[in-house]
């Protein structure tokens, strides 16, 4: 499985990733998890994507893509993942195709929910995760983005016939059995 999760912030990606990845044992690739991690860890990386990631703009394609490749060449993703967070802009939908030759297709799915339940549920978020990304005014910055730079993401895979759209605003439970069952029938 080859699997790509897109959606506004607080969609769900990434609780659908996690157990999309546990039922089918392949890895979670997070990308945010991983910015975040280097960020809490002062690493170079974590330096010098900080201030974007607190304004809730994009780190840079280079930086993001250059990881993602990195961590695509790793074993345990060598039979299958599931990418959560990436592609966010055209560019990396591109550097994503190069990563991909030779490794079969990728199934794309889009999840989507009502903009006042995006603010709710990351408003819950904030509260129990304290990510400061998820304050009220970065929130709108991250939704202004997604539509801006992410949904021509979209585009690029509907164009290919490989985009399946998922209604996202139902129980977590629901969402996943709607993913696992969908997911056979595209590929890009
Ligand atoms: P997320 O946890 O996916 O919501 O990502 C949190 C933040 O990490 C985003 O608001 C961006 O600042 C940064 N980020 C994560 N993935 C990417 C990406 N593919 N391209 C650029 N920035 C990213």
């Amino acid at each position: 499985m080859h699997l790509v999760l897109i959606g506004p912030p607080g969609c769900g990606k990434g609780t659908q990733a996690t157990r999309v990845a546990a039922a089918r044992a392949v890895p979670h690739i997070s990308t945010g998890d991983i910015l975040r991690h280097a960020v809490a860890s002062g690493s170079m990386l974590g330096e010098a994507v900080a201030d974007a990631m607190s304004r809730g703009e994009l780190v840079s394609d280079e930086i993001i893509t250059d990881l993602v490749a990195e961590r695509l060449a790793d074993l345990d993703a060598k039979s299958g993942f599931v990418l959560d967070g990436f592609p966010r802009t055209v560019e990396q939908g591109i550097a994503l195709d190069i990563l991909m030759e030779e490794r079969g297709g990728l199934a794309v799915v889009e999840l989507t929910a009502p903009d006042d339940e995006l603010v709710r549920r990351l408003a819950r978020r904030r509260t129990i995760e304290g990510r400061v990304d998820d304050e009220e005014s970065v929130v709108r910055e991250r939704l202004a983005v997604y539509r801006k730079s992410t949904a021509p993401v979209l585009e690029f895979y509907r164009r290919r016939g490989a985009l399946l759209t998922l209604n996202g605003d139902l129980p977590p439970e629901a969402v996943t059995q709607l993913i696992l069952r969908e997911v056979e029938s595209i590929h890009v």
